[in-house]
């Protein structure tokens, strides 16, 4: 059904040829149709038209497939100054979104890729100490270039196949936030192409409005083009542990407990600190999907959990990053003394030896075994949460052990602290009050046709949220009414408006996110 109604729509809007209404396409932009970047033909947009959580689609008139920004700045500059413009704009990284954020139905959809065809637009600063990556990088390619000089960036995303413009106007979040704030908090300078069809270049002392909206901003003000990104020395390697818990409240008092800075502000040694969430009907499945632990581990995690009748259990994931003079024996000495503090179940730390690499590219690996098996290219009904550190045992109680119990979970249940003093309020991102907030991550895959029902469950998780008033934020959010966002940003809301209405006038950009339109 979903495809007879694909190949209609693509046959409907390569008739109107997607040019400007009834007319041809504004003189500034008929050579790149003549060229053909400009295209309108359904293999051109039909691809545009889904995204990683296949869940909704929905087609855009055509698609720009840009050789340079200048040719991503004229067709902004014509949206903005042609009177009667009829399309919206969105910019599409690597389309993975799971609600249709970065679709621009009936309009154009920008597929960044394309800025990065001719050549690779990395470059590692001189000193090592920044690297400029083309908004259309993927951040798996930032990473290998940046390693080639010995350095890498300080704060990532689990998944690095996902684009640098499509991250930072998230946020970008894993285990290093704790430290390093989320990945809009290491960015010293932006050039973004502006809904007014303007190249600014930004940064916290140059048009600091620009900067500060664009990073969390969900594609509303403009297209990041190029982002200069804070590098720090690479580690040598990587040691990774996973520690196991039956009880909630020991294993977020630990999780805390190494994200929490010192008296002189300094952070403990460990690098990275996330933690996993396994209910009992899927503790073999989820355990075994992290690809981390042997069948031996997987046989004994379970026999824990029997022998304390436990309907959950809860594992630490963290690792210690290790420098260049360091020995095996000082390795093991320093994470030695990290677990004497922590209380998980005795005898179930388990540790491995990894590159750099292999650690932080770790997903793809997944996903290569879940593609092969065919569960990566199904629906994805994601919930992405910030919850306030006072009521994460409330969402224990009433999801984990609660909405979840006798289901059978496929994809990860993800639970970790970050500090909000890390966080740059200034900027679009919004997070909790609370100075601790904790990821809440929910990756639902649909593999048994039961997309209705794991949107059913999402909806009775926020419910039970709202009514017991935890004061979360969705991360990743999809709303589709306006009272939502207005609620999402809160005291933020006015701000963000200001800014729409300075940046992009004609609320062309980024439609997909339902805000404006
Ligand atoms: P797209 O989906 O293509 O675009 C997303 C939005 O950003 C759209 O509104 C688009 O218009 C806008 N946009 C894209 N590029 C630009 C640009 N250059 N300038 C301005 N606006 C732009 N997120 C985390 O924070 N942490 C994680 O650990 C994490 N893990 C993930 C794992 C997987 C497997 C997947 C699929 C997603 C994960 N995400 C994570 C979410 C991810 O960060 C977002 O979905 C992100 O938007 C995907 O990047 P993309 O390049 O595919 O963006």
């Amino acid at each position: 059904m979903a495809m007879i109604y694909l190949l209609l729509a693509s046959l409907i809007a390569s008739h109107a040829q997607g040019t400007f209404g009834d007319r041809p396409w504004p003189t500034s932009l008929t050579a790149l149709a003549a060229d053909g970047k400009l295209r309108t033909d359904s293999n051109a947009i039909v691809p545009t038209s889904t995204d990683f959580g296949n869940i909704t689609t929905a087609l855009p008139a055509a698609v720009l497939f840009p050789a340079s920004s200048g040719e991503v700045g004229a067709l902004l500059s014509a949206a903005y100054s042609t009177p009667g413009w009829p399309y919206t704009i969105a910019f599409r990284g690597r389309g993975h979104s799971t609600m249709g954020q970065a679709f621009a139905p009936g309009g154009v959809v920008v597929h960044m890729p394309s800025l990065g065809d001719a050549a690779p637009r990395i470059n590692v600063s001189e000193d090592g100490s920044y690297v400029d990556a083309g908004g259309e990088q993927m951040w798996i390619d930032v990473l290998r270039a940046a390693l080639e000089r010995g350095v890498a960036p300080r704060s990532w995303t689990d998944y690095l196949h996902l684009t640098v413009g499509g991250t930072l106007s998230n946020a970008g979040v894993s285990g290093q936030a704790f430290r390093h704030g989320p990945q809009i908090s290491n960015v010293y300078e932006l050039d973004v192409i502006t809904g007014n069809g303007e190249m600014v270049t930004c940064s916290k002392e140059l048009n600091a409005d620009l900067f500060d909206a664009v990073l969390g901003g969900l594609g509303q003000f403009g297209v990041i083009t190029r982002a200069q990104i804070a590098l720090e020395p690479a580690p040598a390697g990587v040691r990774w542990v996973r520690l196991v818990y039956t009880d909630f409240a020991t294993f977020t008092a630990d999780q805390e407990r190494l994200i929490s800075p010192r008296p002189d502000g300094a952070f403990g040694p460990m690098s990275y600190v996330e933690g996993s969430v396994y209910v009992n009907r899927s503790l073999a499945g989820g355990l075994k999907g992290t690809g981390f632990f042997s069948d031996a581990d997987v046989a004994r995690i379970i026999a824990l959990a029997a022998e304390r009748n436990a309907t959950v259990v809860y594992s630490i994931e963290a690792t210690l990053n290790y420098y260049g003079n360091a020995t095996a024996a000082s390795v093991d000495q320093e994470l030695k003394s990290v677990l004497d503090e922590l209380s998980f179940v005795e005898g179930f730390a388990f540790v491995r030896d990894v590159t750099y690499m292999e650690f932080l590219d770790r997903v793809h690996t997944e996903e290569v075994a879940l593609d092969k098996a065919g569960l990566w290219r199904v629906p994805h009904p994601w919930l992405n949460l910030f919850v306030p550190r006072s009521r994460i045992a409330d969402l224990d109680r009433g999801v984990f052990r609660g909405i979840l119990q006798g289901t059978d979970v496929v994809g990860p249940l993800i639970v970790y602290p970050m500090n909000k003093s890390k966080w740059d309020d200034g900027m679009s991102a919004v997070t909790p009050a609370e100075e601790v907030f904790y990821a809440v991550s929910l990756l639902f895959s649909s593999v048994a046709n039961d997309l209705k029902l794991l949107e059913e469950q999402n909806r009775r998780i926020l419910r039970f949220c709202d009514l017991a008033g935890i004061g979360y934020k969705e991360y990743l959010a999809h709303y589709t009414n306006r009272g939502d966002w207005v609620r999402h940003f809160g005291g933020k809301w006015g701000r963000f408006v200001e800014m729409k209405d300075k940046y992009d006038p004609k609320k062309l950009l980024s439609p997909g996110q339902d805000i404006f339109n």
